[in-house]
């Protein structure tokens, strides 16, 4: 495949277009901004631990019968998706109160929420992604009804899949990001599932394991980002990230994704020992009493 011309910059990924019809090319590069672009930095090998997360999640997903935008990873950072037409929606699923909600409604944090929340924001930079309701997103016209009903299915059934993968490494799933696209009239999800999409407690200590490092400053974010890139993927052969006993169904046109690329990503993502160990430790961040 050949990398063709640029398609879009975001704040921390870029797309190309390609050779192949219907293929794009996903860039995770090392940016990392948080406030709305207000706090930025390149942390070295950011890109590859994020591709390398969200490839595996992917693959996890797809495995479990979600469809999802990844067909395989060119290299550590470079990822082949399906060409989507995305909705501007951010599609956020709550299982703990954290974050924003904290700020703006009177939840205490590391309050459980059961069932979980969703909450839908406009993709809008310009406005600062404000919530938004059905009834807006109908009278926008950014999805149907009927698609809305789906993509609120399917995010849930994401988290399902996602909390049980991410408990099986003593990481709760606070939160996350979603965003959606459709190819005809299926809809996928796409876009990235990675530290900075998600929020992730470690399940023993209260340490965030997830951009909240880099919002907040709690830690070295890298060897975060490197210790709990490994914890994820090793879940690879743990019970929770075994496929159900029905295979899924290649798509058509679609190539099965290669584990292998994966495993190549993840051996360049990894530090030599000998920079790991020469790295001082990461002070664990105080036990929160959550
Ligand atoms: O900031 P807030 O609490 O609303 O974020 C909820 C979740 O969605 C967090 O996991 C955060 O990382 C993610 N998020 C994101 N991109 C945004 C806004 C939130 O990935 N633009």
């Amino acid at each position: 495949m050949k990398q063709k011309n640029l398609l879009y910059t975001g704040k921390a990924k870029s797309v190309y277009h390609t050779d192949v019809k219907g293929q794009f090319i996903v860039e995770f590069r090392d940016d990392i901004t948080a406030f709305d672009g207000g706090k930025k930095d390149v942390l070295e090998n950011k890109g590859n631990y994020n591709a390398e997360v969200s490839a595996f999640i992917f693959e996890y997903l797809e495995n479990h019968g979600v469809k999802t935008h990844f067909v395989e990873m060119l290299d550590p950072r470079r990822m082949v998706v399906r060409e989507l037409q995305m909705i501007p929606l951010e599609v956020i699923v709550r299982n703990v109160a954290a974050g924003s909600i904290v700020r703006n409604y009177p939840f205490k944090e590391g309050t459980k929420l059961d069932p979980p929340v969703i909450v839908i924001d406009f993709k809008d930079d310009s406005r600062h992604d404000p919530m938004l309701n059905d009834d807006l997103i109908v009278a926008l016209k950014l999805a149907t009804t009927g698609e809305l009903a789906e993509i609120k299915k399917i995010a849930l059934k994401i988290n399902t899949l996602l909390a049980k993968l991410l408990t099986s490494q003593g990481i709760t799933l606070v939160d996350f990001k979603m965003e959606f696209g459709r190819d005809g009239k299926t809809i996928y999800l796409g876009d990235e599932i990675s530290m900075d999409s998600m929020r992730l407690w470690d399940k023993k200590t209260g340490e965030s394991l997830d951009k909240d490092v880099y919002r907040f400053n709690k830690g070295d974010v890298m060897a975060i980002y490197n210790r709990v890139t490994a914890r994820i993927t090793k879940t690879a052969n743990t019970k929770a990230a075994k496929k159900p006993a029905a295979k899924a169904p290649v798509k058509a046109g679609k190539k099965p994704v290669k584990a292998a690329t994966i495993q190549k990503a993840k051996a360049v993502t990894k530090e030599a020992p000998a920079k790991a160990a020469a790295r001082p430790k990461p002070k664990p961040a105080p036990v929160k009493t959550r």
